[in-house]
C-alpha cells in the first residue's frame, strides 16, 4: 500500500465522522486531532472530534494494520 492509498484511507475515515451526527444534537463533527497509536502492535486512528453545533466530543477509532512503521513517520509528518 502507498502512501497516497493510506491517506485516501484516513480520507475516507473523514467522510465516516462527517457522516455520523452529534449523538446529543446531530449537529455535525468536526475532526480535531488526528493520532496515529500502536495498540498491541497494531496501529489505530484515533480521531478526536467535536460537535460544531454543540461542541460535545466523541473520539473515533479506526483500525489501521495496513499501516507499517516505515510510513508511520510519513503519515505524521503529513498530518502535521
Ligand atoms: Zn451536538
Amino acid at each position: 500500500m502507498t502512501l497516497r492509498d493510506i491517506m485516501k484511507y484516513i480520507e475516507s475515515e473523514y467522510e465516516v465522522i462527517n457522516l455520523t451526527p452529534c449523538e446529543v444534537c446531530g449537529g455535525d463533527y468536526q475532526a480535531e486531532d488526528l493520532e496515529i497509536v500502536l495498540i498491541d502492535d497494531v496501529p489505530y486512528d484515533i480521531c478526536q472530534c467535536s460537535c460544531c453545533n454543540c461542541g460535545h466530543e466523541k473520539v473515533f477509532e479506526f483500525c489501521a494494520p495496513f499501516i507499517e512503521d516505515k510510513n508511520l513517520k510519513k503519515i505524521k509528518r503529513n498530518l502535521n
